[in-house]
């Protein structure tokens, strides 16, 4: 029954003690085994009801977001997919584990296995990024935001993020999210020109609120953000710096953009995202002294225990982002960015910052006449999924809005190639000027389109087991 694999972890030897414990339980159940007649076992019937058996209902939403997923074009920029490995790792039974505390010093026992399983999400998220501290517990991007402002800030105090219109998060200092309720939020936007982040607006605000927190970093900006020049203006107004790369992380993991790690004092992104990992945050730094301040806002101070299944995804994502497979896949994201970008263009739409050096294609539909809205439901219809986003200087609510804003992460994950995203660029264009000229998409084009999706449906499948 024993293989030498059980004495190992991650390929590397267990530690002593782990192994003494190990052992113990392993000869204690091999003496119960001879001793107990097998026939008087009763399994609880709870471990044996599958849920196709247990629950119709939840079982068929299931299987109907797949085909869902399956059947139609995701160009949502802030979702993924992911491989069969990390979806795997997230179902696994560590779902019973409270592991409150960090590894080595939990709240609870029977954590062994689960300092493992952390030690080994965070040594691979510091090799990832490169840097000294990692903390894989934030089950969310927007928490681990509000743990950097926990463990930094005090209610009342300035801080300074991209205006949300421009490329900002809500979780930057929008009105509507505590970020911007309990703290003083000022923000800065982009050159309305060229559609790039203005530095000198960057400073000039600064020096006039002083903020305590500065915030650099996107869900919706397709160009690069120099990190060194944020630092700057952080050391001119002695302010902190957090960079946000949720959208770009795995970019700058495999090192397409730049990375902010030794520039900012805290670097926080989602593994949602270009990362391809579970849904969650991770908070990295190199600042010892930061850092332990930084956990101590995630645990105790804005979460319980950590849910260790899903860091077993994480790690499981920060491990495939270490390979070449990943690193040509990121390639392919920008290159297939790139080449919508041209085929808008081609096409007289169009876009914020008149291109992109990332996954990100913002639309801008001001010049077309139409909404963000009103495209979204009609390329809903055609099985096209992406969604309406504000772009600088619209005039529009952010219910409305004047932009689209395509990503194209998770079709390369699908496996689309270039001539196909080619394609679907020409599909939305198709559907765009046909909403400006008559206000609607005809029957004709949604079949058209509707069949030109499918063909690229099947043609790159969607194979999960659900
Ligand atoms: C997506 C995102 C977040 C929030 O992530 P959630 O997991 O949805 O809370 C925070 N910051 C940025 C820049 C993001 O793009």
């Amino acid at each position: 029954m024993l293989t030498n694999n059980i004495w190992k972890i991650n390929g590397q030897p267990m530690n002593n003690t782990i192994k003494r414990i190990w052992e113990r339980f392993l000869i204690i159940i091999s003496q119960r085994k001879q001793q107990v007649n097998m026939n008087v076992v009763t399994v609880n019937p709870l471990f044996k009801t599958s849920l196709s058996t247990l629950d119709v209902l939840v079982e068929s939403i299931l299987k109907n977001e797949l085909i869902r997923q399956t059947t139609s074009l995701n160009l949502i920029a802030s979702e993924n997919l992911v491989s069969k490995a990390v979806l795997e790792a997230q179902n696994n039974v560590f779902i019973n584990k409270y592991a409150e505390g960090y590894p080595g010093s939990r709240y609870y026992g029977g954590c062994m296995f689960a300092d493992e399983l952390e030690k080994v999400a965070i040594d691979r998220a510091k090799r990832l990024f490169k840097c000294e501290y990692a903390n894989v517990q934030p089950h969310s991007g927007s928490q681990m935001n509000q743990a950097v402002m926990l463990a930094l800030l005090s209610p009342g105090d300035t801080i300074m993020g991209m205006d949300l219109k421009c490329g900002g998060h809500l979780t930057h200092g929008s009105t509507v999210n505590i970020s911007g309720m309990w703290f003083k939020s000022v923000s800065y936007g982009v050159d309305l020109k060229t559609g790039t982040i203005d530095m000198n607006e960057v400073l000039n605000v600064a020096i006039r609120h002083r903020p305590k927190l500065i915030i650099a970093g996107t869900t919706s900006y397709p160009r690069t953000i120099d990190w060194k020049a944020f630092r700057r203006v952080a050391d001119i107004v002695d302010s902190f710096l957090l960079a946000d790369i949720s959208h770009v992380a795995g970019l700058i993991a495999t090192g397409l953009q730049p990375s902010p790690i030794d520039h900012c004092d805290v670097v926080t992104t989602t593994t949602h995202k270009s990362l391809r990992g579970p849904r969650g945050g991770l908070i990295l730094s190199n600042k010892r002294e930061l850092f332990n301040r930084l956990s101590n806002a995630v645990f105790p101070g804005l979460q319980g225990g950590p849910m260790m299944n899903i860091i077993a995804a994480k790690a499981v994502a920060f491990l495939e982002a270490q390979q070449d497979e990943y690193r040509i896949w990121t390639k392919s994201v920008v290159e297939n960015a790139k080449a919508m970008v041209e085929r808008f263009k081609h096409k007289k739409i169009d876009i914020v910052s008149n291109g992109t050096d990332n996954h990100l294609v913002m639309i801008d539909l001001k010049n077309l006449g139409i909404t963000g809205k009103q495209v979204t439901s009609w390329l809903d219809r055609c099985y096209i999924t992406a969604n309406k986003n504000t772009i600088p200087n619209d005039l529009l609510s952010a219910n409305t809005t004047s932009g689209l804003r395509l990503g194209t992460c998770a079709c390369t994950s699908r496996g689309l190639k270039k001539e196909d995203f080619e394609r679907v660029a020409d599909m939305i264009a198709d559907v765009l000027l046909e909403i400006k000229n008559k206000g609607e998409v005809s029957l004709p084009l949604e079949t058209r389109t509707r069949m030109e999706v499918l063909d690229l449906a099947d043609k790159y499948p969607i194979c999960y087991n659900v």
